[in-house]
């Protein structure tokens, strides 16, 4: 048999773009993530420049029986877009947008990130529902699912998708929407990265900005319980428009936070309205007259700004572990549940948060893409942040242990991409009540089961 390095650069020859191997000076940081739990080594990274690359790829791979790992914004929980000894199918210089301002359509290549689509869809004052930190990829988070500020009025980003390109296992290059190939275009709506490369996606877009209302208070940790009793009266009738978060985080040693403040634990919300800013300052107001904040402002920002706000807490390379629940309703139980163990939160960077579903979100049948969670109120996110090695064991067992304690009050189901690389036994959970049904799909489409490094879904059911 042929070395493994000869066979790398037989195939970088028929490829266009880049081809990294572990003697290369790029190697160590095309083999990084965002989350720096994961040390990964491949044989090789290809960083594709169109979908002819991609089809090269995946039949060179295939051919080779390599494995593979499929690498967008490559900010995977689980760490799945790198592999080990296998080939990295690196998308990220595919990242062109083209948006059609009368359409109110974008085409948008699937190693594009959250912040370079927003910034050309408002050039025309458009958005559609993306995730909130700019560097996460659109391809891992469309496939998944991609909520946001956005997501109570238009519907998660997944339901924005109008039309996907897609390179399947056996190197054919299709197209999938409503009228073609319509169960591949069922699945990929929040089934993953199971089903194939998707190298364009076609989205909805809509008038959104270019300004919006921003509304932030914080509190000190006592106020945590009447915070969240109130947030949960408050949620019940807020219009689509408002979207708010309720974080649990270590007050930034930094300005404006007063001194006295920094590195206490502060509960707080985090909001953003997206409709007519009269109406948004009204619809505010409950939140901005809550309890006595030790900071807190409304004011409008851009867009593309609110979408940026929180990519200094979230850095790239450091340590993270993730939990996360959805819940039916905010109990007077889980509330306690969420104060208990977030009086002391582990890691500099830890947080945990409760985001809304609700709006558009719940409108949408069940079953009328891959994503089965329209039901649930809250999705609770667990989030241990840290940077020193020795110090992974007491974060990852806080959040294990916070989990297990909100269990009995969760609604069952997980978020696909909030899924951590140790809860295999969670995945059926996460495409629940679509679970069949994708492994007719993926029977169809990917019988030998070569897109596998993904909360995977098998042939076999
Ligand atoms: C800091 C941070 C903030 C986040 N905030 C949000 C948020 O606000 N809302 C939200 O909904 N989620 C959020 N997430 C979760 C996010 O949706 C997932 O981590 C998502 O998988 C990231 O996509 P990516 O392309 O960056 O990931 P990658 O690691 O590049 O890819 C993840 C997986 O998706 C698949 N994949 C990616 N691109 C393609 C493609 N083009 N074709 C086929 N398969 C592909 C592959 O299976 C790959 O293993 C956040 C994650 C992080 C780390």
């Amino acid at each position: 048999m042929m070395e493994i390095k000869t066979v790398f650069k037989k195939f970088a020859k028929e490829f266009h773009g880049e081809v990294i191997l572990p003697e290369d000076d790029q190697y160590n940081a095309s083999r990084q993530l965002w989350n720096g739990l994961y040390d990964k080594y491949p044989a090789a990274v290809a960083r594709c420049e169109s979908p002819h690359d991609v089809i090269v790829a995946v039949n060179f791979a295939r051919e080779n029986d390599i494995v593979i790992s499929v690498k967008s914004g490559g900010h995977d929980y689980a760490g799945n877009s790198v592999c080990n000894d296998g080939l990295v199918i690196d998308l990220s210089p595919m990242n062109k947008i083209e948006v059609d301002e009368n359409q109110r359509t974008a085409r948008v290549e699937g190693g594009a990130t959250v912040g370079q689509f927003d910034a050309e869809a408002q050039k025309y004052k458009l958005a559609t529902t993306t995730g909130t930190v700019s560097s996460i990829g659109i391809g891992g988070l469309a496939l998944g699912g991609g909520s946001g500020y956005l997501s109570r009025m238009f519907g998660m980003t997944l339901d924005n998708v109008l039309s996907v390109d897609i390179v399947t296992a056996d190197g054919n290059f299709v197209t999938a929407n409503e009228k073609e190939n319509e169960d591949l275009f069922w699945a990929v709506r929040g089934g993953g990265g199971n089903f194939g490369i998707v190298t364009s996606f076609k989205f909805q877009l809509h008038e959104v900005g270019p300004e919006v209302l921003s509304f932030q208070a914080y509190f000190t940790f006592e106020d945590s319980r009447q915070l969240l009793r109130f947030y949960r009266e408050f949620m019940k009738k807020a219009p689509d428009e408002l979207y708010c978060y309720v974080f649990f985080l270590n007050v930034p040693p930094v300005e404006p936070f007063p001194a006295e403040h920094h590195g206490k634990t502060t509960c707080a919300f985090i909001a953003c309205h997206t409709g007519d800013p009269e109406k948004g300052r009204a619809e505010l107001q409950p939140l901005k007259e809550f309890g006595n904040p030790f900071l807190s402002f409304l004011q409008p920002m851009e867009y593309t700004a609110i979408q940026k706000s929180f990519d200094a807490g979230m850095p790239k390379g450091l340590r993270w572990f993730t939990k996360a629940h959805y819940l039916d309703k905010l109990s007077d139980t889980a509330i306690e549940t969420l104060i208990e163990y977030t009086k002391q939160l582990p890691g500099a960077f830890t947080v945990a948060y409760l985001e809304p579903m609700g709006g558009e979100v719940n409108r949408i049948d069940p079953a009328a893409t891959a994503f089965p969670h329209r039901k649930t109120a809250y999705s609770v996110h667990i989030f241990p942040g840290w940077d020193d090695p020795s110090k992974d064991g007491e974060n990852i067992k806080w959040a294990k242990e916070f989990y297990q304690a909100m269990h009995k009050e969760a609604a069952g189901g997980v978020y696909v991409n909030l899924l951590s690389h140790d809860e295999k036994e969670r995945v059926k959970a996460a495409y629940g009540e679509n679970y069949d049904r994708l492994a007719e799909v993926k029977k169809k489409w990917d019988p030998g089961n070569f897109f596998r490094m993904n909360h995977n879904i098998s042939p076999k059911g």
